[in-house]
């Protein structure tokens, strides 16, 4: 057998009470979860900050901004 350590990044926003299932996927290239959260923040409008992850649609600070 053969084990596959896959990073992920969960949202943390709500959908009226519920958690948002939005989730991102680390390449393989991507070794680390800081690396995933600078990408995700960088590239792909995610929210990584306060321990908090969000996914675009819940990062409220980039939408208040642009
Ligand atoms: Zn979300």
């Amino acid at each position: 057998m053969s084990g596959l350590i896959v990073r992920l990044l969960l949202c943390d926003g709500l959908d009226d009470g519920e958690v948002c299932d939005a989730e991102l996927t680390a390449t393989p290239d991507v070794t680390s979860l800081t690396q995933l959260r600078t990408i995700a923040f960088r590239d792909l409008g995610w929210s990584t900050r306060g321990g908090r992850d969000l996914c675009p649609r819940h990062n409220t600070r980039k939408a208040a901004t642009s």
